[in-house]
C-alpha cells in the first residue's frame, strides 16, 4: 500500500459546456495529485488547469511547442541561403 498519486473520481459537471464540441453536461472532472483535469466523452476533449485555472489542452500544447521550434529555424535557413560574401555575418549574432 504505497502512497502513490491521489486521484479522484470522474464525475459529470452539471450545467458544464465542453469548449470543444459545446455539448452540455459532457464534461468529467477529476483530479490526480490536487491537479484538476477534465474530460468530454462525446468528443474525447481533454485539458487540465493550471495554477490560475486556465484551461490547459493535453494535446494542443504539445503541437503548439512544436512548431514555435519549427518558424524559428526556417528563418534561419532562410538566411544561410543569401550568399554575400562582402557582408559576413556570423549566425550568432542573429537576434
Ligand atoms: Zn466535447
Amino acid at each position: 500500500m504505497s502512497e502513490g498519486p491521489v486521484i479522484t473520481k470522474k464525475r459529470f459537471i452539471a450545467g458544464a459546456v465542453c469548449p470543444a464540441c459545446s455539448e452540455p453536461d459532457k464534461l468529467m472532472m477529476w483530479s490526480e495529485d490536487t491537479v484538476p483535469h477534465r474530460e468530454c466523452v462525446a468528443c474525447g476533449y481533454s485539458d487540465t488547469l493550471n495554477e490560475q485555472g486556465l484551461s490547459v489542452p493535453k494535446e494542443l500544447g504539445t503541437r503548439v511547442n512544436t512548431l514555435a521550434l519549427k518558424v524559428p529555424d526556417a528563418k534561419v535557413q532562410a538566411v544561410q541561403f543569401f550568399p554575400n560574401p562582402k557582408l559576413k555575418k556570423k549566425p550568432d549574432e542573429h537576434h
